[in-house]
């Protein structure tokens, strides 16, 4: 299907051509351009391009590809950054622009250890596995997806690059190593299950108060400098998970590029292999044109559903999705669209819960179970959570952490609130780390969270009378607060402490609850604040060896 291009207004293009669908992904002009069909009114269709559209003039061609914008699933996926539109960044930039042809998502002259599980002459139907790639330490199934049934009269075996096919049918018809999937229509499952298993993210304040759950969503909002990004970038690297897709959605690309640059060093904490061969980059950021960060988070999407469908537990981090709806909101305008909310599209929300709706925890078609978690930043302006994008956030996520100016400012880290946020979690969280770190696990939490709320209402006193003014009880209290403030929920992303294990979560904050009842007790028999805290910080420095 091919038109002309009749106007341009910044990256929307209006074009004459007959026959394109909703959806349909489209090259527009001499450079072929990637786009979108977004509109469609009699023989004029709307065209959103998701490249700088600079150059591109009227009665240039444009060419419909007859298919929606898919992502192509296969190996050579894992260690890979890509754009929003799947490019990968490396072989882009070894292109000059403009681009004139199609790169494509995988690497075809790469080639892949392939292992057959059919043979010449079996009969294949739709969802038979026909053979597995390796990739590392992944194996991925070729699914046979044809609607008619066929018999296989060729199959390869070892070393194979994806350009040539993996089997060819009786017939001629050939089957490719890697296949093709709608970004925008979620992959199909099984079965749908409610999370039950904890989503581990190193991070003490997140595993012990505000536990996520694996195929669990969270979101994380909060103001410019309450430490967004550092924070998801702390999860992608620590996170109990096989396979991590990070998002960076219209934030700073020197970010982008130091955690790149940090990630091929680093080593995955829960299985000692290079922390790049779990992760995979999309890349889009301010620097680079605002509509395909649109679609990227939904390319984003399917890549971590074609790892979820081979039974792998899959995290998804974006940062931010409010540069998302704003890019949302640019198209929308740019489409002359009715505005809701703040300029936001009226559909902003069901997009938004859509979206979530892609993590879970699922029986897979294969029989296998796979999960999905999301996390996503979220950046409203000027720290103000009741803009649309965290309302609409807040009504279909489970976790939500939000992120506190004040605590950011006296450089506590990560800046979680403790009374703000919460986490919707499911029955079996507590008996999993009970069962597999502390049968103390529940109590510690109940005594912690006790302490801190105490805190919170002896500090209104404090303001009239001053410490002095308290009892010892009370005093010791705020103490101990402190110390679960500083000690416990603080957390620097630049030391060895980054990352805690559920065990170290627990046996740090006993040993200042440990404390904190003792103390009780010796006030109880008339020892004075004063003393035990000596007492204490004596003992604490001859542990320390000093
Ligand atoms: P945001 O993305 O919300 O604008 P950043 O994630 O860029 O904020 O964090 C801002 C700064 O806060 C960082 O450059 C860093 O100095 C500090 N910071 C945030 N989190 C931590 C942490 N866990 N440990 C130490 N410093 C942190
Ligand atoms: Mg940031």
């Amino acid at each position: 299907m091919t038109g002309k291009i009749t106007g341009i207004s910044g990256t929307t293009v209006t074009v004459d051509a007959k026959g394109l669908k909703l959806y349909e992904r489209v090259y527009a002009g001499n450079s072929m351009l990637t786009g979108e069909v977004v509109r469609i009114r009699g023989d004029q269709s709307v065209i959103q391009v998701y490249e700088n559209t600079r150059g591109l003039a009227v009665g240039e061609p444009v060419t419909g590809t007859g298919t929606p914008l898919t992502a192509r699933l296969g190996p050579g996926l894992l260690s890979g950054i890509f754009d929003g539109l799947q490019r990968p960044l490396q072989r882009l930039s070894a292109f000059m622009t403009p681009l004139n042809e199609e790169i494509h998502a995988l690497d075809y002259s790469g080639r892949w250890k392939f292992h057959p599980v059919k043979k010449k002459d079996d009969r294949v139907e739709r969802g038979d596995i026909i053979g597995y790639f390796e990739e590392l330490h992944i194996r991925h199934p070729v699914i046979f997806d044809n609607e008619h049934s066929g018999r296989i009269s060729w199959i390869a075996e070892g070393e194979i690059a994806l350009s040539n096919p993996v089997a060819v049918l009786e017939g001629g018809a050939e089957i490719s190593g890697y296949h093709e999937w709608p970004v925008r229509t979620p992959r199909p499952y099984k079965k749908k299950y409610p999370p039950s298993a904890p989503l581990v993210t190193g991070q003490r304040v997140i595993d012990f108060l505000f536990t996520m759950t694996k195929g669990g969503t969270a979101i994380l909002p909060g103001g410019f400098g309450t430490g967004k990004t550092v924070l998801e970038q702390s999860i992608a690297k620590f996170t109990d998970v096989d396979i991590v897709i990070y998002a960076g959605c219209g934030e700073r690309g020197n970010e982008m590029a130091e955690l790149i640059e940090e990630f091929k060093f680093l080593q995955d904490p829960w299985t000692k292999k290079r922390l790049m061969e779990r992760t995979i980059m999309i890349v889009n950021t301010s620097n680079m044109p605002v509509a395909a960060r649109e679609a990227s988070i939904y390319t984003a999407a399917t890549i971590a559903e074609y790892y979820r469908d081979m039974g792998l537990h899959v995290l998804l981090l974006a940062d931010s999705i409010s540069r998302w709806a704003e890019a949302l909101r640019e198209i929308s305008s740019s489409l002359e669209e009715l505005p809701g909310e703040e300029g936001y599209p009226t559909y902003l929300n069901s997009r938004l819960s859509g979206f979530f709706e892609r993590a879970g925890v699922v029986e897979t078609m294969s029989g296998s179970t796979g999960s999905l978690s999301i996390i996503l930043s979220v950046s409203p302006p000027g720290g103000d959570l009741t803009d649309p994008v965290t309302q609409s956030c807040l009504r279909s996520t489970g976790t939500f952490l939000m992120l506190d100016t004040s605590l950011a400012h006296r450089r506590h880290f990560p800046a979680v609130n403790w009374f703000q946020s919460y986490s919707l979690y499911g029955e079996g969280i507590p008996g999993y780390f009970t069962e597999k770190v502390s049968t103390q696990w529940v109590d510690s939490q109940l005594m912690c969270k006790e302490i801190l709320q105490k805190e919170e209402a002896l500090k209104e006193v404090v303001e009239i009378v001053g410490v002095e003014g308290l009892q010892d009880a009370d005093r010791l209290l705020m103490h101990t607060a402190g110390r679960i403030r500083l000690e416990f929920l603080c957390q620097n992303a630049y030391t060895d402490d980054a990352f805690s294990t559920p065990l170290q979560t627990h046996s740090k904050i006993k040993h200042i609850l440990d404390f904190y009842t003792d103390a009780l007790k010796k006030l109880g028999q008339g020892i004075s604040l004063d003393d035990i805290l000596t007492q204490t910080s004596i003992t604490t420095s001859r542990h320390k060896g000093e």
